[in-house]
């Protein structure tokens, strides 16, 4: 039987808000514990909650980047709950009247362009973190986190596959660092991620036991804990098995997700309109303010490069997949204007080196006019494209001016016609056997002539000249 495979996603990300969603308390993530506290976010007996408007506006943002419809009314819910990191055991957090709901966002999927959808956008409180130090019988308590602002993304049930997940994830991601209201820090836990999956029959539109996946730390393992529990579902159901509808935990080093709760377990969470914050009405002005400063959004940016600067689709899409990355390479260009030729080196050799030191754009010492002005030297000749090569290795990890790496390092390219003479001169010496392979017709023997040049002069001789002075020589 062939299966199709469903999955909706949950994300709760972090807004950058100077203070916290209910009072006036710092959100910078870190700090000693317990420091970023105050009677409201603790949760103490008679404190009153204040909305504060800038996670209201950003909650607002993130729904229209996410073409959602924005609600003109909409309140705060009680969410009840004991956990230890929540102390007034409940989250403020909205049920049924969210401020943003009916959106999508498209991925590009197999060459083709696929509309998510979005449930809803809605706006909600972080709660504390709990810290279990190793071989102690108790736990410790962090408070700082509670009352950060969260909003949390329900998609619709229309994720076909693993892949399609990631896809995802990604451009939720990318679309919610260009409009600035989060810096989607999954490792700083300011983007999270649960997912849920079933299988069915190819062809039907019911919908299959639905299990959730919890201790999800980054979008590859949100990808490798879905690849691995749609194997595990359809294997019981080819085995003749039933699935049970339960929430999972993945464990990252055995890569496998591992059984929590069943349903029965499940929560009940008893909302219940929070009496202490007044309902939001959300003022068209307000909305549509904020819709007409949007900025230029990753797919409305990827289609400009491809009509304005002419680049292929695919190179569109890699540059404007993060905004920073994006930012880095129109800067650049605004130096240098080839953009095809600027496009090349970022996507290999910058992206290449952060991807192989780990390095996010917004961490790397290169500054985009290091890179124009390396271009414009290698234009003028001063040095080779091999060359270019290692100075922009350089650059990158040192900071460099180009001018300085090649100064300090003596790159500078050989382009004096006597010097390169001498040269070919030893060359041809050295290699008779070469020479005469070239003179009896065999052309791949220039070839390698060349390559001793190079040799000779640690990459430094002028491609170009090299090839006519040995051809002159070589009669
Ligand atoms: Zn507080």
């Amino acid at each position: 039987m062939n299966f199709e495979t469903v999955i909706g996603l949950e994300v709760h990300v972090e807004l950058f808000t100077k203070s916290k969603v209910f009072c006036g308390c710092s959100t910078e993530f870190g700090g000693e514990p317990n420091t970023h506290c105050c009677p409201v976010c603790l949760g103490m007996p008679g404190v009153l909650p204040v909305t504060n408007k800038k996670a209201v506006e950003y909650a607002i943002k993130a729904g229209l980047a996410l073409n959602c419809e924005i609600a003109s009314y909409s309140k705060f819910d009680r969410k009840n709950y004991f956990y230890p990191d929540l102390p007034k055991a409940y989250q403020i957090s909205q049920y049924d009247l969210p401020i943003a709901k009916n959106g999508y966002i498209e991925i590009e999927a197999g060459g083709k362009t696929r509309r998510i959808g979005i449930t809803r956008v809605h706006l909600e409180e972080d709660a504390g973190k709990l810290i279990h130090e190793e071989g102690k019988s108790n736990s410790l308590v962090d408070l700082n986190r509670t009352g950060v602002p969260l909003i949390e993304i329900v998609s619709e049930p229309d994720i076909r596959s693993p892949e399609e997940a990631w896809l995802y994830l990604n451009k939720l991601k990318s679309i919610l660092q260009y409009i600035e209201v989060s810096d989607c820090k999954m490792e700083e836990g300011s983007l999270r991620c649960d997912v849920n999956i079933s299988i069915r029959p190819e062809g039907s539109d019911i919908f299959g036991t639905k299990v959730e996946i919890k201790n999800l730390g980054s979008f590859k393992a949100v990808r490798r804990s879905l690849e691995y529990e749609e194997r595990r579902q359809r294997e019981v159901i080819e085995d003749g098995g039933e699935l049970v509808q339960e929430t999972r935990r993945w464990d990252e080093t055995k890569g496998i997700t591992i059984s929590m709760r069943s349903k029965e377990q499940a929560h009940d969470y008893r909302y219940f309109p929070d009496p202490d914050l007044m309902p939001m009405v959300l003022d068209r002005d307000w909305v549509c303010e904020i819709k007409a400063n949007l900025p230029e959004l990753p797919d409305a940016r990827k289609e400009r490069y491809v009509k304005e600067f002419g680049l292929p689709a695919y190179d569109a899409g890699v540059l404007t997949s993060s905004k920073a990355l994006s930012n880095f390479y129109e800067e650049c260009i605004s130096h240098y204007h080839d953009p095809k030729a600027v496009s090349n080196w970022v996507m290999v050799e910058m992206m290449g080196l952060m991807n192989e030191k780990g390095l996010e754009v917004e961490q790397i010492k290169l500054k985009p006019q290091q890179l124009a002005e390396m271009l414009r030297i290698m234009d003028k000749g001063v040095i080779s494209g091999k060359i270019a090569k290692e100075v922009f290795r350089d650059m990158f990890e040192t900071g460099k001016d180009p001018e300085v790496i090649v100064k300090e390092k003596g790159l500078v390219q050989i382009s004096d016609e006597n010097e390169l003479e001498k040269i070919a001169q030893k060359v041809i010496d050295q290699n008779p056997k070469s020479v005469q392979d070239y003179k009896n017709g065999k052309e791949k023997a220039l070839g390698f002539l060349v390559g001793q040049m190079m040799k000779e002069t640690r990459g430094k001789a002028n491609p170009q000249m090299v090839n006519e002075i040995l051809k002159k020589m070589l009669g």
